[in-house]
């Protein structure tokens, strides 16, 4: 009997400091980047009875740190294929460690990959990375959105992204906090900018734009430690939609992540 659902999803950390991200069909286990040390991953992988020796893969974003800290580490350990595009791994060279060619996968950007039972898009995004992407997951007419680490949305991105079952979205930092806050100018500038990150409220005004009649769950991700706060990032997504009309927490709802626990396996 084929299961009710498509994927199983666990956001297993999602912050500035690290992020990783869990997803199975029936037939597949992969990991979205692994940001945080192999034996993080792992603990946080046993928090929802997963395992990492079962993973089939890791599929990489970019390479900044917060997104790769542990993938050599894990592909080593278990012998995982690691999909990334190639001036990623161009740009990751030197920062994982030594992965084997065999283990090596190129995914390039606005391609799909199948992996046995579910299609995997990939979507490019602004951000100051070597050729940063992220992914869209679908099988059985279902489909799931991966969309962090991006300081600006295009009308192409947003199509691209349109009307999926859940997302997990960016809220990294709200403006005021950032303004105000003590970090240099020069590194507010790059939050700030067409290739830095998604406030609260541009990530907000981006799901307006793509959540559709399909989609039931929002997560908020990548926020940042210092300029952000949990409950500013929700209410801030929740009051936008409430006020552009839209049926928050009747169509769909809106949820938090961690960047130390992993969310609750969530089917969709
Ligand atoms: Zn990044
Ligand atoms: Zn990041």
């Amino acid at each position: 009997m084929a299961a009710e659902h498509a994927f199983q999803v666990s956001i297993l950390a999602s912050g500035s400091s690290g992020n990783a991200l869990y997803i199975e069909t029936e037939k597949k286990k992969f990991l979205v980047d692994a940001g945080l040390s192999g034996k993080k991953i792992t603990s946080l992988l046993a928090s929802v009875d997963r395992k990492p020796e079962d993973l089939d893969g890791i599929l990489v974003t970019h390479e900044h740190k917060d997104h790769i800290h542990g993938v050599g580490v894990l592909a080593r350990k278990y012998n995982l294929a690691v999909y990334a595009n190639e001036k990623t791994w161009q740009a990751m060279d030197g920062m994982i460690g030594n992965v084997a060619d065999e283990q090596k996968y190129i995914f390039e950007m606005g391609k799909v990959m199948t992996f046995g039972d579910m299609d995997v898009e990939s979507f490019g995004v602004s951000h100051d990375a070597a050729a940063p992407q992220f992914y869209r997951f679908y099988k059985d007419g279902k489909s799931f959105v991966v969309l962090t680490d991006t300081g600006y949305c295009s009308d192409h991105l947003r199509g691209v992204v349109k009307n999926a079952d859940a997302y997990l979205v960016e809220s990294n930092h709200d403006l005021e906090m950032l303004r105000m806050g003590g970090y240099p100018w020069s590194l507010k500038q790059r939050i700030l900018g067409d290739k830095g990150h998604l406030s609260n409220d541009d990530g907000a005004l981006v799901m307006t734009d793509v959540l559709g009649d399909r989609t039931k769950r929002i997560y908020l991700g990548h926020l940042s430690r210092e300029n952000n706060i949990k409950e500013l990032a929700h209410l801030t997504m929740e009051n936008v939609l409430t006020e552009k009309g839209l049926g928050v927490n009747y169509d769909f709802r809106v949820y938090d992540t961690d960047p130390d626990e992993a969310s609750d396996l969530f089917a969709i």
